[in-house]
């Protein structure tokens, strides 16, 4: 309160933290934040979390990289934009010529604003020629993306954050909104204390299972069987929705002969879920609409992942909890703008809009003037595999340290040491840059640029400068364009700020082409909002009304569990899952850097107490954790949320490389690596 009376300026923005978007007024004081409060918003509802509220103090810490850099020799040394800038397009242009535009990657940002994220898949495309563009999205929700495009025609949540008090179920699946999506979390935790049911399908006993009418602590990697077994129950005991399949599903018969086999009491020991509980879970979802569902990580990060969201969509399409407020299908975004990088193209298969290449290729050759790649582009994970096998030579990864958030950190070591040039544009030396880093762009906070977020809801948002950047540190954008020009592309880089750059995204985007400047002044938005002539179109909260987009019908998907190749043994007994904790935020780079340190100061290895008890290890102890891929070491915990033959940790702390652990299985579908199953051994350090 005092930093807050200390503040002459008062900024209206958005959370840099999760993707739920809260809104907040950023106090500064000659140049500096000194405070953040939150703001009376249909999101947050005059709240903020911990991180949003208080973890600021990284912006002006005092490691903060205010002046490009260069790499020479072990360390750096400080060079003017110019030379930075001269140097690595000279880099980039020797690569492109000996080696083809495919051997360069650019990875778009959470971080970044939608502007900046337009721009950098566009230098991608433009600049170098590549397709090879891809963003975070790939290591946390691109399941979710393709499961709901593929089933539902939009890669998008279904439904909005305000339909929260509607929802008469909440089913919540491999998520911890109350951690990681706390504002979310909250208003769940009232809505339920004011009489809404909830399901909570997770392999820990979360702080929102306390308050659940059902928790199914369903084994790790065995979403699939379990939710295939709630779509046999609702077919066997007759609790479809049959005036909505009839109307709006297709393949209802062949899907019911195919679920027979998912019964629950045939599936019931692989899944780890009592048969009874999850006939009762599947009674209480059919029996509720309008039901809501919200699934994380937990879904997402398998071998199964898409595979798995796809059998959540299924529950909804049965019983007919898609298209109305208070239902539909929700992936929590972990970061502010991860909808909105993969939405503006940072993705090698679509362009701005989540529009194919192929279908959208004229609309972008004709705005942008010029010819779009023709060959395939590489996801992160294959560049990562590409630069391993020496046909990537150079990436660019902004606000993202892929070093430390990448599964199997052996290997990502591996690949990332073969590449000849690697770009890190951030606040910090992260540990990517400080291993691997050749050129460090210092970029500006988000209390130091201007543009727009997409929250996990489909709701667009301004961010605003509220200080400027300290030194020679600059927005994204900026750099972009700078870089750019110095490639002989100065046609297409010269905006003069975000609003330009929206502007064209506009252009190309028909589902946003009503999303204007001037009316997210005044108020926030749901795509689609489509330009209308008297500019008033009052945005989309709830996808799939009438029609699914672009079909008057869905299919339910027929999904055969197939089991993570990550089996425990004798050698490898406990099934360890990862995750992410309250106070801090995934690489732990901003949230270390101030008072939430001391809040946690560590990860931790969250044990059950008969199983310290029969290895001998207490509270406290170090121990060491050994997977087939790596070892760590972690101060133990011994927590009553997780169960026997069950661990669970975070890796925020940069020095404790807990991704040396996971393994290098990956989603079958769009390469998402598998963070939630890791078969290890503990033994006392
Ligand atoms: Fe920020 Fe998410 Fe917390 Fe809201 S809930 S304040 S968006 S971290």
């Amino acid at each position: 309160d005092g930093a807050a009376t200390a503040a002459t300026q008062w900024t209206r923005s958005t959370c840099v933290y999760c993707g739920v978007g809260c809104q907040m007024d950023v106090g500064s004081r000659d140049g500096k934040v000194v405070a953040v409060r939150p703001a009376e918003h249909p999101v947050n509802h005059g709240h903020l979390c911990v991180k949003g509220r208080y973890a600021y103090e990284y912006n002006h810490a005092p490691d903060r990289v205010t002046t490009p850099m260069l790499r020479e020799g072990d360390g750096w040394r400080a060079a003017s934009w110019d030379e930075a800038l001269d140097h690595t397009a000279a880099t980039l242009l020797r690569i492109r010529d000996q080696h083809g535009a495919d051997a360069i990657g650019v990875l778009g940002s959470a971080r970044a604003t939608n502007e900046e994220n337009y721009l950098a898949q566009k230098f991608a495309r433009m600049v170098i020629g590549t397709n090879n563009v891809d963003c975070c999205a790939r290591v946390c929700h691109t399941p979710s993306a393709k499961a709901l495009k593929t089933m539902l025609g939009t890669g998008a949540a279904t439904n909005a954050f305000n339909d929260i008090e509607q929802t008469r179920c909440f089913l919540l699946c491999g998520c911890n909104p109350t951690e990681n999506h706390p504002i979310v979390g909250a208003r769940i935790k009232q809505a339920v204390l004011k009489g809404a049911a909830l399901i909570v399908v997770d392999p820990r006993r979360t702080e929102l299972a306390e308050y659940a009418q059902l928790h199914l602590a369903v084994r790790p990697g065995a979403n699939v069987l379990l939710f295939n077994a709630m779509a046999a129950t609702i077919i066997e005991e007759g609790l479809v929705d049959a005036d909505f399949v009839a109307q709006r599903v297709d393949g209802l018969d062949e899907f019911a002969a195919f679920a027979r086999a998912y019964a629950p009491e045939a599936v019931s020991a692989q899944c780890g879920v009592d048969a009874a509980d999850i006939r009762a879970a599947a009674r209480l979802y059919a029996g509720s609409a309008p039901a809501m569902c919200f699934h994380g990580l937990g879904m997402t990060e398998h071998t199964q992942g898409t595979e798995g969201v796809m059998t959540l969509i299924n529950l909804a399409l049965l019983t007919g909890n898609l298209g109305r407020a208070g239902s539909g299908i929700n992936p929590l975004r972990g970061q502010n703008n991860v909808q909105g990088s993969a939405q503006m193209g940072c993705e090698p298969a679509t362009l701005t809009g989540s529009q194919p290449i192929a279908q959208a290729r004229a609309v972008f050759e004709s705005t942008w003037g010029g010819a779009l790649p023709t060959t395939q582009g590489l996801d992160l994970m294959q560049m990562l595999d590409g630069a391993a096998a020496g046909q990537v030579k150079a990436l660019w990864a902004f606000g993202y340290d892929i070093y430390m958030s990448m599964a199997n950190q052996h290997a990502s070591a591996q690949a990332l040491g073969q590449l000849d040039c690697v770009i890190v544009q951030d606040l910090f030396l992260n540990e990517t840059a400080r291993a691997f880093g050749t050129v460090f762009f210092p970029a500006a906070s988000v209390f130091e640029r201007d543009g727009t977020f997409m929250n996990s809801d489909r709701r667009v948002q301004r961010v605003r400068a509220a200080v400027p950047p300290p030194g020679d540190a600059r927005p994204d954008w900026w750099i972009i364009q700078q870089l750019a020009r110095r490639m002989g592309h100065a046609q297409g880089f010269s905006f003069d700020g975000p609003q330009a750059i929206w502007d064209e995204v506009r252009a190309v985007w028909p589902a946003g082409s009503g999303l204007s400047y001037r009316r997210l002044e005044a108020e926030s938005l749901h795509w689609p909002c489509p330009q209308r002539d008297d500019n008033a179109h009052p945005g989309t909260p709830v996808l799939h009304g009438a029609s699914f987009a672009g079909a008057t019908r869905a299919r339910l998907a027929q999904i055969p569990f197939v089991a993570t190749p990550e089996q425990c043994d004798p050698d490898y007994p406990f099934a360890l899952v990862t995750g992410r904790g309250l106070y801090h935020f995934n690489a732990g780079t901003m949230t270390y850097r101030g008072a939430n340190a001391q809040l946690q100061a560590s990860d931790v290895l969250d044990m059950a107490a008969a199983d310290a008890t029969r290895l001998g290890l207490a509270d406290g102890m170090r121990v060491r954790v050994r997977s087939r891929y790596g070892e760590v070491e972690l101060p133990l915990r011994i927590s009553p949320r997780v169960k026997p033959g069950e661990l669970f940790t975070t890796f925020h702390r940069p020095d404790l490389h807990v991704n040396q652990l996971t393994s290098p299985h990956r989603d079958r579908l769009v390469h998402t690596p598998e963070y939630k199953v890791t078969a290890v051994r503990i033994t006392p350090a």
